[in-house]
């Protein structure tokens, strides 16, 4: 949303990889961008939580490289530690049948988890986080983001909103056309666990696509941060993240007696 012919000072709304990556690429143009995000820390859905004796990408799980143009980037990355090639032992469970998968995509994670991309995308950036921001207002001075704890930046020459669409569409109100359309994009909600073992679960593959389940994928976070597989894991090393598919379980789906995989709805 530009305000003149040559915006100079962008206020971006979000700062997870879509808002990073804008910004970056802005800033390096010589603009002045300001990334606003709600969360006290940038990243979104890229995301590791840690606790005192385990870690889990409770959002994406890995990134592969399509696009020839982001491989130097991410072998930077890699020579700096930023990320590492996870090569997991990929599994798909379906039918009562576990297959190992054959594909030979190279797989990428964050180190020492996928939050360090976002960390990276932000470096040298000017981050507010913690704004959860209310209006996008236009006027003679330019674009002004006003936030929920009654702060206001003022003087942007153009805004990018970097949200999911639901968020996005509240943003865009004095922008119909922009916000119609918008609303018309589908998100479709999943359901992540995240699951501490006693000891290691033993399993024969380190991440699996799950088929015909409200579930859709596992991973054991060990394996990324012992890279090769599960060599070295120890038992407080032995977090999963548990994926379930966009169709929910509801307690309709649990056997009688057996409560459904989903924490809550
Ligand atoms: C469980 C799960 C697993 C996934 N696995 C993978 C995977 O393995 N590989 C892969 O490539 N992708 C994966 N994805 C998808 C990937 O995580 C997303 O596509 C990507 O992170 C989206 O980035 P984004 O910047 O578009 O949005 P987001 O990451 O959602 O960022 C939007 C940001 O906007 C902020 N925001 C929203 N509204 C406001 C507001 N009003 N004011 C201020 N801030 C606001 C939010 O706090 C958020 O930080 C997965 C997603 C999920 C949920």
């Amino acid at each position: 949303m530009a305000g003149a012919l040559s915006p100079r000072r962008i206020a971006i709304v979000g700062a997870g990889v879509a808002g990073l990556e804008a910004a970056r690429r802005l800033a390096v143009r010589g603009l002045e961008v300001a990334v606003f995000d709600k969360a006290r820390r940038p990243g979104g859905r890229v995301s590791t939580r840690r606790s005192e004796s385990h870690a889990f990408d409770h959002g994406a799980q890995y990134f592969t490289v399509r696009d020839p143009e982001f491989e130097p980037r991410v072998r930077n990355w890699c020579a700096r530690g930023v990320a590492a090639r996870w090569d997991a032992r990929i599994a798909s469970i379906g039918r009562g049948a576990c297959e190992r998968k054959s594909d030979s995509t190279p797989r990428f994670v964050g180190v020492p988890g996928m939050s360090a991309l976002a960390r990276e995308l932000s470096l040298g950036l000017r981050l507010e986080c913690g704004r959860r921001v209310e209006r996008l207002e236009q006027g003679p001075g330019g674009w002004r983001v006003l936030c929920d704890d009654g702060s206001a930046f003022v003087g942007f020459d153009a805004a990018v909103v970097a949200a999911p669409a639901p968020q996005a569409t509240a943003l865009l109100k004095s922008h119909p056309e922009m916000a119609r359309r918008v609303a018309g994009v589908e998100m479709q909600p999943c359901h992540a666990a995240m699951v501490a073992f006693e000891e290691s679960p033993g399993v024969p593959f380190d991440a699996a696509f799950v088929r015909d389940s409200p579930l859709a994928w596992v991973a054991r976070n060990a394996s990324k941060r012992t890279p090769g597989g599960s060599a070295g894991e120890c038992a407080r090393d032995a977090a999963g993240c548990i994926r379930g598919g966009a169709r929910l379980p509801t307690s309709r789906d649990a056997p009688p007696g057996r409560a459904p995989l989903a924490l809550r709805s």
